[in-house]
């Protein structure tokens, strides 16, 4: 599986649609300070789901749309493509070319697109989980990224470990379903109750 190619409109700094093609094995981005070198990685991370403002560098999700500026008005959505190869099936979909699209806009609506197709995001997070890429994995390293690793506790470390492993996707299951356990004994608590306000 390579990145092919990203699509960014209306996203930070980027308000008009712009392609970047990856069709070399190393591609550096170089710019003068405060170009929108990091708005790319940035874009990459918003567009596999990440939640978190902070990791995007904004205080709220409606930073990522484009702002205006002196000459440009602000626009009223964000939307990012990624296009990936994915021939040797690395992503376990049948599609050889996978695009994942994120549009978001300033009402606060968020939609996902699996090849033009809408989906949650739990498709998205399930699509990568396993695979390093996605908002859990480790393909992006951030400025600060290696010390907080370093620093942050041995669990949540581990979790970093569990993803290289492959072993995320059943951590997950394995929560989702005490989730799920845990909401039926509470209705069962609430049956209990009501059946014994009956008798
Ligand atoms: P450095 O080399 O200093 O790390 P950089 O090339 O990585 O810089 P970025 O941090 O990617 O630069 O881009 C910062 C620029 O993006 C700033 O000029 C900022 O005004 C612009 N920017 C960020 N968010 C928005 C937004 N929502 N609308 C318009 N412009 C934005």
């Amino acid at each position: 599986m390579y990145l092919k190619s990203l699509e960014i409109q209306g996203f930070k700094s980027f308000p008009e649609k712009t392609r970047l093609t990856f069709d070399k094995p190393v591609t550096a981005i170089v710019g003068p300070n405060g170009s929108g070198k990091s708005n790319i990685s940035d874009a990459i991370l918003w567009v596999m789901g990440e939640q978190s403002t902070r990791t995007l560098r904004g205080g709220k999700m409606e930073d990522v749309i484009f702002g205006g500026t002196q000459k440009r008005p602000q626009l009223g959505f964000a939307e990012v493509s990624l296009i990936l190869d994915n021939a040797d099936h690395t992503l376990d979909t049948e599609f050889t070319e996978v695009m994942i699209t994120r549009r978001y806009y300033r009402s606060g609506e968020s939609e996902y697109f699996i090849n033009r197709q809408m989906v949650r995001l739990k498709d998205v997070n399930e699509l990568f989980m396993d695979t390093g890429l996605g908002r859990e994995g480790y393909s992006i390293i951030g400025q600060g990224r290696i010390d907080a690793i370093l620093s942050i506790k041995s669990t949540d470390r581990r979790e970093i470990f569990e993803e290289a492993a492959g072993i995320s996707r059943f951590r997950h299951r394995k929560e989702e379903s005490e989730r799920k356990l845990e909401h039926t004994e509470e209705n069962l608590v609430r049956l209990g109750d009501k059946i014994s306000e009956l008798y």
